[in-house]
């Protein structure tokens, strides 16, 4: 599978479509969910044109994939949650259920 230029959060990205910014750094933007499964229900995703978490791990660079998870802390303080505590979901492929092809994760809080 190619990266579609045209997913929806290429689009976010581009700024073609709105999103609930929460946080947005040069490696990562994260922002709400559409459709939350939980009272906070954010999705970080890199900058970068990765399909899933393998191509992001196997293909984006040192600098990009520490970007990536600093942005990931960053958002976690920006929500409060780092006492709290939280689950982190990631889906790979569509038999994992993946829907939306641009690498993402998905950070729920217990409620
Ligand atoms: P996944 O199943 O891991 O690919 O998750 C895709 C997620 O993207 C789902 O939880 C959707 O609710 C969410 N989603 C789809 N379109 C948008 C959008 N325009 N803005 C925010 N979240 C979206």
């Amino acid at each position: 599978m190619n990266y579609d230029n045209e997913n929806i959060f290429a689009k976010i990205i581009k700024g073609e479509i709105p999103s609930e910014k929460i946080l947005e750094t040069d490696f990562i933007l994260a922002f709400n969910d559409i459709s939350p499964k939980a009272k906070i229900h954010v999705l970080v995703i890199p900058k970068g044109k990765y399909i899933d978490i393998y191509d992001f791990n196997k293909n984006a660079s040192r600098e990009e994939i520490l970007g990536f998870w600093e942005g990931v802390n960053e958002t976690i303080q920006k929500l409060k949650l780092e006492e709290l505590g939280f689950q982190i979901k990631i889906h790979k492929g569509e038999s994992g259920g993946q829907e939306v092809f641009h690498f993402h994760i998905h950070i729920l809080s217990n409620d």
